[in-house]
């Protein structure tokens, strides 16, 4: 089983986390930029961020054979702040970068007159810079989020095909799968969706248009949860095609659409399950090769 995590926040996880994603099969991870769980107090912090998850988390995946590209904006929560906000004339720069295959994630959180702005304003940078969107749905008021960020995503005239709205479930999957837009599901533990519940959807709307991944983060998550799901679509009836269509093509041509997507070496059908990518394939994104160091650091204790 060949699995790209379409969204998963790798800084906040362990090399063990690695290593057990690359022995489950995951080949390949797009990592949104979002908050840090707690307030950031200027835009260097976010500057910091950014060369992180374009820079040392890309080289960190290359040691275990996963390729690791990365999305970038404004997070929704922190749109509200406006010791943040100024980060958005440091985007452009950001978006021209190789390894960032979207804006995102950007969206909702508490729908603020400031959200809206920033949500506007990024899918406005998503089109200069002809790059999908990636939109984070609110937690709270569900139905009434996805709404309105379809009716913003509308005004923007962004082709819908080339916009995720993420963390959907039953109640809001309907509204997303008529607006031409993809439709993302985060698999969590104990919270929103769970595999058999993602199969469920999956029979009544089809594999076409559908992301699955484990949006695992420093909270309570799971980044194996995209393998179970692809087990429980088997154990359900669905096939290997099926499986693969969900887990990796479908996240491979969303963000093949940047145009900046590189799985050389990882997309092979017919490798080995499993470990994924031969070491040392590197490349995608100016990820280096496995081994080597980064701006002088490994992840061999003691740096180097
Ligand atoms: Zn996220």
């Amino acid at each position: 089983m060949r699995i790209f995590d379409p969204h998963i926040h790798m800084t906040s996880r362990t090399t063990d986390d690695y290593e057990r994603m690359a022995a489950a099969g995951v080949r390949a991870v797009v990592e949104p930029a979002f908050w840090l769980g707690q307030p950031r107090t200027s835009p260097d912090s976010f500057a910091d961020y950014f060369d992180s998850i374009i820079g040392w988390e890309p080289f960190r995946a290359a040691q275990f054979g996963v390729r690791h590209h990365a999305t970038i904006a404004l997070n929704p929560k922190e749109a509200n702040d406006p010791r943040c906000r100024p980060v958005l004339d440091l985007l452009p720069r950001y978006l021209e970068k190789d390894g960032v295959v979207a804006v995102g994630e950007i969206g909702y959180d508490s729908m603020t007159p400031a959200e809206d702005e920033a949500f506007a304003a990024q899918l406005a940078l998503a089109v200069d810079h002809e790059l999908p969107a990636m939109v984070h749905t609110p937690h709270r008021d569900k139905a009434r989020g996805v709404e309105r960020s379809l009716a913003v995503v509308a005004e923007s005239g962004i082709d819908p095909g080339r916009v995720v709205l993420d963390h959907l479930n039953e109640v809001t999957a309907g509204l997303v799968r008529d607006s031409g837009c993809w439709l993302g599901f985060s698999i969590y533990p104990d919270t929103k969706m769970s595999p058999p519940r993602m199969v469920e959807l999956l029979r009544l709307y089809g594999t076409e248009r559908m992301l699955v991944n484990s949006a695992a983060d420093w909270g309570r998550s799971d980044p194996l949860l995209t393998r179970a799901t692809g087990e429980a679509m088997l154990l359900a009836g669905f096939t290997a095609d099926d499986v693969d269509r969900v887990l990796w093509r479908n996240p491979v041509e969303f963000y093949a659409q940047s145009g900046r997507l590189d799985l050389t070496g990882v997309d092979d059908a017919d490798a080995p399950g499993g470990a994924g990518g031969q070491p040392g394939a590197g490349g995608a994104g100016g990820a280096a090769p496995a081994g080597g160091t980064f701006a002088g650091n490994s992840i061999l204790r003691g740096g180097s």
